[in-house]
């Protein structure tokens, strides 16, 4: 047994040696055992095809830990049944809900029935496990710790105890079987020549274990570490522990490997220098090393040119380089949509989680529905998914959101059914139009109320999952059985989506699986789905098909070892982000660490993983830092940066911001030589192929232009004038007006464009009880009809005719106008015939006027419209005047009910935003041929009293000329094409259907 202990900068040719060795050692006895053990599966990869590049070795097994483990205990017929992770979930859950039924759980009591539990349990169990610390050990030091602590110490003990009555092992059981049968059996590895250990640069304890036991059987064994023999260098601090512990432990043969490392100078002046007090002046670099980028966006972006410059000009084949990122979770996400766009394949190291993708949130949206009663928002989410088939087409899920946000449905059967009811029950309103402000919504009503109701129902009962307990396999069914129904394998597009979906399918079958072998245990629909979640939670999926292509790689910083490139891309070298800030680990303390002798969270050597990155180099090294946060703060280099930045002098550090010109001959993709020759105002002749989008973008270019200016003058902002002809012809002399609509332009041209030239209408959110049209028309009515009914207007009289009105409006506003009453329903129909008596009450006072005609039409419903003559033109005009009294000598009083609380002055109808009232004098003067109207205001329902907005006080030939002024501008205004967005005074209102993206908008503050 001989051991050897190499030892050597990177580059130094460690891997070589051991290659050689390898072949050496099956030259002459092909048939012998040799083992090359590696960290991870993309090292054994890499190390296999670099053997196979030299000619090839027969019968060399190259893999981890684990495998050669595995083999051994097979080959002693003591293979071991391991469970898959749904099995160990499952497990784990057993022995959380059994201990707190049995009252041991405090600490995690409340959040037991939480995904998130088992899977910290299990990240907990797998790392006590990979530091040697069985259930005993942990439940000793645990015995004077925090509740939490000995709670898991709990939960451990079950999980172990039923994973070995059950006969099974996890896979950090296969490396404690591993070591019994190696203490046991002192040649149960003693058949193997050769044991080469290569591309570690630290173990952990249960590697250093295995390590030890191997060592100490095998007939050669050759370990590999970087770094130096006195082991003094900052930078080999990482590497520097491990290589004394050998040293101390397996008396092995060491050697240094001497001579320079085979890298480019500058790479090899890092390498030497890095993290040195004392060295020498910075290295002048041919090409740029050092790129700062705004964001890691744009770092993304600029690394992957880099390295398609390199591929397409330099030859570097793809696989030959690589990106190495400290966050997986911000990176890797830009690389890939980067990429995409670039057109380069790229294999990541590691799994995309699941749930990052849209199909497996889709799904588990869709089976969480019933859990969550059906959530409306959530419900019109599922049924508008592109994953899923409900047979409705998208106007009839609009009409089904409609009548959804008309009648407050905010959740459950229960309201949908109370409102097919309402809906069946109320007649239609087709063709009664009432007044712009005024008229009820348009819902299906009776027989057209059934249709959508079986639509509704056949969703609901579809997603309904049985009541009561089933066993996993039942459920399974259960679900399977919906996607069929909603033929969601038809729907997926792509290799992605078609990878979630088998990954999700084999979540299902591990499911089956695992109950095959735990036993049928029966749970309801809610635990079931918590059990999908957790394993959907911890698993990944990777495309198939990338698999087999050329493809860069892309892995996280502490891959960053053992296999080399010839072109290296190190991103996010910012304070905070690498090095990472170290955080204590909120379920194993330090303290408790340090007892249990696990890994420090908190001293991890990143230094020495920084050193390790730059040094994978074979040709090229770019870093890169984001400087700007996405709050738009400076972000600071971080300390790995500037210790490079002082061994280096680029010229200047190449800082990339976003207004640069970039060369047409170094764009990425076709997207960015379009928006880079939008930005230089041509397109060179070879790229003629993009002409047609090149025209687009610079329509979009000028559209973002004109938006951002200050002043609003442009086509794409307000001013369409290409479309003076249409509008001139849609708006014509044939157009029949409402006070609103004019008022609308008056108010906010852009808005009037919006709604009424666009055809656009603001979402209206449910909310509790009527929103304020419903209410406004219900008071509208209440009062019309009873001074309808009054035989006569004695305040008392009238007050008794509301009651009986009211009462009977009442009864039937939910069906009449679309809303379900909600449980403050009765209260509130006091409180609204409070206000309507207090109203009439106040409106009657004096004796002056007397009540003469109420909801008065002109220009509906076949009657007459207004015309006004405006000189060059008539216009008509048309509307709904609420209440004309006259008084003793013919003088007419124009009354205009409002229920909103706006407080309107004599401005208002000076600069024409409020022109209802001078519109509905000349309606009962000219059109009702009703007299000569003397005063008009509106009438605040809530507040009792008349507006200060008063025509007497104007006087009515004077408000008159005041309108036709109006309505020559805003004709004029309308069929020129002006729409100038103008915020009102006071602040956009909420239903301005432009409110949620025009760049005018101004909030109405507080
Ligand atoms: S958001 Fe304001 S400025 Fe914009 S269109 Fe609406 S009312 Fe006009």
């Amino acid at each position: 047994m001989t051991i050897q202990l190499l030892i050597g900068a990177p580059a130094t040719g460690k891997t070589e040696r051991c290659l050689a060795r390898v072949q050496a050692a099956q030259a002459g006895l092909p048939l012998q055992q040799v083992w090359v053990l590696v960290p991870d599966r993309a090292q054994a990869a890499a190390f296999r095809r670099r053997l196979a590049e030299k000619g090839g070795a027969l019968g060399v097994h190259v893999g981890r830990f684990a495998d050669l483990y595995k083999h051994l205990l097979s080959a002693r017929g003591k293979a071991l049944a391991t469970i898959s992770l749904p099995l160990q979930n499952r497990l784990i859950r057993e022995a959380i809900h059994a201990a707190d039924a049995e009252k041991k759980l405090t600490h995690f009591a409340p959040i037991v029935h939480f995904p998130g539990l088992v899977t910290a349990m299990r990240d907990v169990i797998v790392e006590l496990k990979r530091g040697l610390v069985n259930v005993e050990k942990f439940m000793l030091a645990a015995e004077n710790g925090t509740a939490a602590q000995q709670e898991m110490g709990i939960i451990y003990a079950r999980y172990q105890a039923r994973l070995d009555a059950l006969g099974y092992a996890d896979d950090e059981d296969v490396h404690r079987q591993a070591m019994a049968l190696l203490e046991e059996d002192k040649n149960a590895a003693g058949e193997i020549a050769l044991l080469v250990v290569d591309g570690f640069d630290q173990f952990t304890p249960a590697q250093y274990q295995g390590l030890k036991l191997l060592s100490g059987q095998a007939q050669e064994t050759l370990i590999t570490l970087p770094g130096a023999m006195d082991g003094t260098r900052a930078a080999h601090q990482r590497f520097a522990e491990s290589i004394a512990q050998i040293r101390d432990d397996l008396s092995p043969q060491a050697e240094e490997l001497a001579g320079d490392p085979h890298l480019p100078k500058a790479i090899e002046y890092l390498e030497a220098n890095l993290f040195e007090q004392a060295h020498g002046e910075a290295i002048f670099l041919n090409e740029p090393m050092l790129l700062e980028a705004r964001s890691p966006e744009a770092e993304a972006r600029e690394a992957l040119r880099w390295i398609k410059g390199l591929v397409v000009r330099a030859g570097i084949p793809l696989v030959r380089c690589a990106i190495f990122t400290p966050n997986a979770e911000v990176y890797h996400p830009l690389l890939r949509a980067t990429a995409e766009e670039f057109g380069m394949p790229v294999r990541f190291t590691s799994d995309d989680p699941l749930t990052d993708s849209a199909l497996a949130t889709a799904i588990l949206n869709l089976l969480k529905l019933p859990l969550e009663n059906f959530r409306t928002r959530k419900l019109m989410n599922v049924l508008r998914s592109p994953y899923f088939n409900f047979l409705l087409s998208d106007a009839d899920i609009d009409t089904l959101e409609m009548i959804s946000r008309a009648a407050q449905v905010v959740e459950g059967r229960e309201q949908w059914d109370e409102t097919w009811e309402m809906l069946k029950r109320a007649p239609g309103t087709q063709g009664l139009w009432m007044d712009d402000t005024r008229n009820v919504p348009e819902l299906p009503r009776e027989g057209e109320a059934e249709e959508y109701q079986v639509m509704m129902d056949g969703v609901l009962t579809m997603l309904t999952p049985p009541a009561g307990r089933a066993n996993y396999g039942e459920w399974i069914d259960w679900t399977e059985t919906r996607f069929q129904q909603l033929k969601l394998a038809d729907q997926l597009e792509s290799e992605a989506e078609r990878s979630v979906m088998l990954a999700f399918r084999e979540i299902l079958r591990a499911l089956l699986v695992s109950e095959a072998v735990a036993g049928a245990a029966a749970v309801d629909y809610g635990e079931f789905i918590a059990e999908l979640e957790s394993l959907v939670r911890a698993e990944g999926y990777r495309e198939n098909t990338r698999r087999r292509q050329p493809a860069l790689v892309v892995g996280r910083m502490e891959e960053a070892r053992g296999v080399r490139y010839d072109a290296v891309a190190l991103l996010g070298l910012a304070e905070g982000s690498f090095p990472a800030v170290e955080r204590a680990d909120p379920f194993l303390d330090e303290e408790l660490r340090e007892a249990l002798g696990l890994e420090s969270r908190l001293a991890r050597e990143q230094g020495g993983l920084f050193y390790q990155a730059v040094t994978r180099a074979d040709r090229h090294l770019l870093m890169t830092r984001p400087y700007l946060a996405d709050d738009g703060e400076d972000m600071e280099p971080s300390t790995f940066w500037k210790a490079a930045a002082l061994l280096l002098d680029q010229a200047a550090e190449p800082k990339i911001d976003s207004e640069r010109l970039l060369a047409l001959a170094d764009a990425g993709s076709r997207e960015e030589v379009l928006f880079h020759a939008v930005r230089q105002k041509s397109l060179p002749r070879q790229y003629g192929f993009l002409e047609s989008r090149w025209h687009d973008l610079q329509q979009a270019r000028d559209a973002l232009l004109a938006r951002r200016s200050s002043e609003a003058d442009s086509p794409y902002e307000g001013n369409p004038v290409s479309l003076t002809s249409q509008l001139a012809a849609r708006f014509g002399k044939k157009y029949g007006w409402s006070a609103s609509r004019l008022e609308t332009y008056g108010a906010c041209p852009f808005f009037f464009y919006v709604n009424q030239a666009l055809g656009l209408n603001a979402q209206e959110q449910p909310q509790v009880g009527l929103n304020a049209m419903k209410l406004g028309n219900m008071m509208h009515e209440i009062l019309e009809l009873t001074y309808m009914q009054a035989e006569n207007y004695a305040v008392d009289n009238l007050l008794a005719v509301l009651k009986a009105q009211a009462a009977e409006v009442f009864a039937r506003a939910p069906e009449h106008f679309g809303f379900r009453p909600s449980a403050l329903w009765e209260a509130e129909q006091v409180q609204y015939l409070a206000v309507l008596e207090e109203t009439v009450r106040a409106i009657e006072e004096g004796v002056e006027w007397e009540p003469y005609r109420f909801e008065q039409r002109f220009g509906i419903n076949g009657e007459p419209p207004l015309r006004i003559d405006l000189g060059d033109e008539t216009i008509l005009l048309r509307g709904l005047v609420d209440r004309i009294d006259r008084r003793a000598d013919g003088g007419l009083r124009i009354i205009d009910y409002k229920t909103g609380g706006s407080h309107l002055s004599k401005k208002d109808l000076e600069e024409g935003l409020r022109l209802q009232l001078p519109i509905y004098a000349l309606a009962a003067r000219d059109a009702l041929g009703l007299g000569e109207p003397v005063e008009g205001f509106y009438w605040h329902i809530q507040g009792a009293k008349a507006g200060s907005l008063k025509l007497a006080r104007f006087g009515t030939d004077a408000a008159y000329n005041i309108l036709k002024l109006h309505l020559r501008r805003i004709l004029e205004g309308i069929r020129a094409a002006q729409f100038t967005p103008q915020a009102p005074s006071g602040g956009c209102p909420d239903y301005c259907p432009a409110a949620q993206w025009c760049w005018k908008y101004e909030s109405r503050g507080w």
